[in-house]
């Protein structure tokens, strides 16, 4: 973890019970919104209370798929112990976030999509006693929702022939939508 250094002395900032952070030489103070990092950072506080920064786990975990593509497709040795090299960092500076008590977020696959979304439509359905119509709009949403998910180029159109295998105007007639 690198230190944030106080912008007044040069000090270092420390938790207090309140939330913020106090500079221990000057008791200059500023809370987590002051703090700016840029993109691939994140901030911190270590073992002693100190605050600092490391780079994002999230980041990191990115950097080491790269990585392992790189490997994959490396054209020759020297190719390949760049991209183990590059490995090995990220894996230094993600061992450093976990150890500062820093967790990626959690990855979502399609699946946990795909499970969440029609659970949340059944739900629904079943909670609100939905009519046909209003389920009709739901599949509707909960497809749509799906198929940009994959793609997000998308357009309607491409929706309803790949999910219903029928034109846009079929569908319109369904309950006069769009009419
Ligand atoms: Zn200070």
């Amino acid at each position: 973890m690198i230190l944030i250094r106080c912008s007044e002395c040069g000090g270092t900032y420390h938790l207090t019970p309140t939330a913020e952070f106090q500079c221990l030489t000057c008791d200059h103070c500023i809370t987590p919104r002051d703090i700016s990092l840029d993109g691939q950072e994140a901030w911190a506080v270590d073992p002693a209370g100190r605050l600092g920064y490391v780079t994002d786990p999230a980041a990191s975990l990115t950097a080491m798929d790269d990585a392992v593509e790189d490997y994959l497709t490396a054209g020759d040795r020297q190719d390949r112990a760049r991209a183990l090299s590059a490995f090995q960092d990220a894996f230094t500076d993600y061992m450093k976030a976990r150890s500062a008590g820093l967790t990626p977020p959690r990855r979502y696959t399609r699946e946990d999509v795909h499970t969440a979304v029609d659970a949340a439509a059944d739900m629904i359905n079943e909670e609100l006693n939905f009519g046909e119509a209003e389920s009709d709009i739901l599949n509707l949403a909960v497809n749509s929702s799906l198929t940009l998910l994959e793609n997000p180029d998308t357009t309607f159109e491409e929706v309803v022939e790949k999910c219903y295998g029928i034109s846009t105007k079929e569908i319109r007639s369904w309950w006069d939508w769009g009419q």
